[in-house]
């Protein structure tokens, strides 16, 4: 079974929720983490964990031969990442920070003078804490599109070998959230009971529902602010608030030593994932 653990909004503790779910469910059942918000990987810092590099992950980027280049601006006006800027009459400039590696250009050229070549765009990396399988992507320091690292993440995922496939996705509702949750059973969506937290709350449910995954609301920091917000957006997506992690100096001080927290508000997720096994 694979679940996501998302949020539209940074600093929920959505992190937190997805590594305490997963080594919960270790306890008991075969299951593997992984960290997909390559971005911002920090899953194994929580779980105090050394990781260790599987491979490197490439992606196609095109080289430029100007020596056959006619200068028809044809590759920058596919270029739909805009890393291709052509001033008439000179040689196209291309910013390779912002390529996907798509290919258009390369197919668009009328002269040849594109050809793809590839370049490194992050690696995975593995690593294991007990019983709990953990595997997660680091993204290249400046590069724009996180994305392809994600799905090539996504690729290392033996599904067979697991009872349960934990996703721990980026915050926000941006390309690299979506590839992480397309193939998800379950969206837990991490929020806080403040304006921000219900706006955001709103974004990642109203995502959930267009890739039709059934979504279901963890509320932490539950305690310090107003509940009443998050139970509004989550009726509004016919959604409902699963548990609730206080906001407590016990959660906080397991945090801070890299303990993955251990709460009756965690146990209730895993008790809810294990009835629908
Ligand atoms: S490979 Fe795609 S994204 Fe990269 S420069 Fe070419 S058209 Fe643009
Ligand atoms: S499409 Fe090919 S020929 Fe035209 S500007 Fe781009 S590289 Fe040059």
């Amino acid at each position: 079974m694979r679940i996501a653990v998302t949020g539209g909004k940074g600093g929920t503790g959505k992190s937190t929720v997805a590594v305490a779910l997963a080594y919960a469910l270790s306890k008991k059942y075969r299951v593997l983490l992984v960290d997909a918000d390559v971005e911002c990987p920090n899953d194994h810092l929580l779980l105090s964990i050394k990781k260790e590099k599987i491979r490197d992950v490439f992606q196609p980027s095109p080289i430029f031969d100007y020596d056959k280049c006619t200068r028809c601006g044809k590759c920058a006006e596919v270029c739909r990442e805009n890393a291709i800027v052509q001033i008439k009459g000179k040689n196209p400039i291309f910013m390779k920070d912002m390529c996907n590696g798509c290919g258009a250009c390369g197919i668009v050229c009328p002269s040849g003078a594109i050809t793809m070549g590839k370049r490194k765009i992050g690696e995975i990396c593995k690593g294991k804490k007990e019983n709990l399988d953990f595997l997660g992507g680091e993204f290249e320091i400046g590069l724009e599109e996180s994305s392809p690292l994600v799905n090539a993440l996504k690729k290392e995922i033996k599904e067979e070998e697991y009872d349960f496939v934990i996703i721990d996705t980026a915050a926000g509702t941006h390309c690299s959230v979506i590839s992480a949750l397309i193939g998800c059973e379950i969206a837990f969506a991490v929020t806080e009971p403040t304006y921000f937290g219900s706006h955001d709350l709103d974004l990642i449910l109203k995502l959930a529902d267009t890739l039709e995954i059934p979504s279901k609301v963890v509320l932490n920091r539950f305690g310090m602010g107003d509940e009443n917000l998050i139970e509004k957006v989550a009726k509004k997506h016919k959604s409902e608030i699963i548990s609730k992690v206080p906001y407590s100096r016990k959660i906080i001080e397991q945090y801070c030593r890299g303990i993955p927290v251990a709460d009756e508000s965690i146990n209730k997720i895993a008790g809810y994932l294990e009835a629908k096994k």
